[in-house]
């Protein structure tokens, strides 16, 4: 969501004049961090600093702390500069963070994006902080002006905060209760997406199968909260995720559709029934277990069992054998027992994660869970995560290898940055792969036979070279051969 948020903030901000480059781009003061740099077209060295911010984990609001201290410094020998600072910190800290950090220009929440050029006139004019956080309504603007990185590639954000109260989760308080776009205004963002020549789109949301969007009637006011649409009766029939999903997939150029994230409960046979109908749908599913325990999931109020969870698993799995699963695993929550650890450790054992996104727990000041007490020592953390990390990076590494020796549908994204005599792709199950071919083949889709296997990336060549079809024949609308069979 924030990639997407700060392409908005780069297109708009562009749109104006200015120049922006990320940090990685340029910009060797600053060098390491998150943030986004817009400089006035001619003007020497960079006018703006403009951080986008991420409240999940405290590791991620330490940073922008030091990040805003050492411009603090910079600061005082160019009075000038301006800062400024987007995403989840604002929404959760708001004027706040003008007192600790005098240094901090302008502030803008995630519903008020379009507003940074005109805050950013506006500190120019009156040198004075100044902040437009808006409490309601949707986080999410269509716009043309969006710079994308990838021609092929782009993030649709189709419903944004979250309903359920997950006690160790800053999401509802930073973003909002759930809100989701008409489907009528996803399916036409698709398809313009599609028309500009994008044939991957990943739909974003905190808890994007919980969608509810509507067809909106004629004059119907848009961007309204799905449920206040539904009160006033002016909206056309209810859209669940599984039928934006299905109605997505029949938008002729768009040949990937994926999704992030998704919560257990809402995770549907319905769902299930459409991925397995739809090839068009990306074979990795993200399905965030949070806990092995059901004393932890339970005090984390998840809604699901450790049992519950794996009976979806092994549904979605025997619909759609080829499809990846990943998980998102907390590790140290308040009164975590090591019976409670070993019940996650039985879990990644029993599941077998393709891949697991794995964090020790940290206090989000606001949460239900912070009134728990962080009761479990930092260093029993560390132990529990490294087991936990060790153990999914084995099982990862062994479900890679069985892919060796099959092929798969490779979606090419652009030359491998790091070898420009190669390409890089991404199979439907979302795992990486370079290969050597022709630059033209960048946006399209090739069958790859996987040959080996570099870190988390497959190494693979290009099936028709050595089958000797002579460059026509492929057939790319078969289902991909992959290698859940050697699971
Ligand atoms: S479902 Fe996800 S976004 Fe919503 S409260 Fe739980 S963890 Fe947070």
């Amino acid at each position: 969501m924030n990639q997407y948020d700060s392409q908005v903030a780069r297109g708009l901000l562009e749109a104006e004049g200015y120049q922006v480059v990320s940090e990685d781009e340029e910009n060797q003061t600053l060098k390491g961090a998150d943030s986004q740099i817009a400089g006035n077209l001619g003007a020497p060295g960079v006018d703006v600093v403009l951080m986008n911010t991420c409240s999940v984990r405290e590791h991620a609001e330490d940073r922008v702390y030091g990040r805003l201290g050492m411009l603090g410094k910079e600061k005082k020998s160019h009075p000038n500069l301006v800062i400024g600072l987007m995403g989840c910190m604002v929404e959760e800290h708001k004027e706040k963070l003008f007192k600790r950090f005098p240094q901090l220009d302008f502030m803008v929440g995630t519903r008020n994006i379009k507003e940074i050029p005109a805050l950013i006139e506006e500190v120019w004019h009156y040198r004075k902080q100044v902040a437009r956080i808006k409490q309601d309504g949707l986080s999410i603007e269509y716009t043309e002006f969006i710079k994308r990185t990838s021609p092929f590639h782009a993030w649709l954000p189709i419903m944004t905060g979250c309903d359920k109260v997950c006690t160790f989760c800053i999401v509802p308080i930073t973003r909002g209760s759930e809100v989701s776009m008409p489907a009528r205004e996803v399916y036409r963002e698709a398809s313009r997406l599609a028309g500009e020549g994008v044939k991957w789109i990943t739909l974003l949301g905190q808890n994007v199968n919980s969608y509810h969007g509507e067809t909106l009637s004629a004059g119907a006011p848009e961007h309204q909260s799905t449920r206040k649409l539904t009160g006033d009766g002016c909206a056309g029939a209810p859209v669940t995720f599984p039928k934006l999903l299905d109605m997505l997939c029949q938008i002729e150029g768009l040949e990937m559709i994926s999704f992030t994230t998704s919560h257990p409960h809402d995770a549907t046979e319905e769902l299930f029934q459409v991925i397995a109908k739809n090839p068009k749908i990306s074979r990795r599913f993200h399905l965030p277990l949070q806990s092995g325990s059901d004393r932890v999931l339970k005090r984390m109020k998840r809604l699901h069992t450790y049992q519950a969870y794996k009976a979806k698993i092994d549904r979605l799995r025997m619909l759609v054998p080829d499809i990846a699963i990943t998980s998102d695993i907390i590790t140290g929550f308040p009164g975590e027992t090591e019976r409670d650890h070993e019940a996650t450790v039985n879990a990644l054992k029993e599941i077998r994660f393709d891949g697991a996104y794995i964090y020790k727990y940290s206090v989000r000041p606001g949460t239900p869970a912070a009134k728990l007490g962080d009761d479990i020592p930092r260093s029993v953390k560390a132990i529990r995560l490294r087991e936990l990390l060790n153990l999914q990076s084995q099982i990862t590494e062994k479900i890679h290898r069985s892919w060796i020796g099959n092929s798969a549908r490779v979606f090419i994204e652009e030359l491998n940055p790091k070898n420009s005599l190669q390409l890089k792709g991404r199979l439907s199950q979302d795992k990486k792969v370079v290969f050597e071919g022709s630059p033209q083949w960048v946006g399209s889709f090739r069958e790859i036979e996987i040959t080996g296997l570099h870190h988390e990336t497959f190494l693979g060549k290009e099936k028709r070279l050595e089958t000797g079809l002579g460059g026509v024949g492929v057939d790319l609308t078969s289902p991909p051969q992959t290698a859940w069979k050697n699971r």
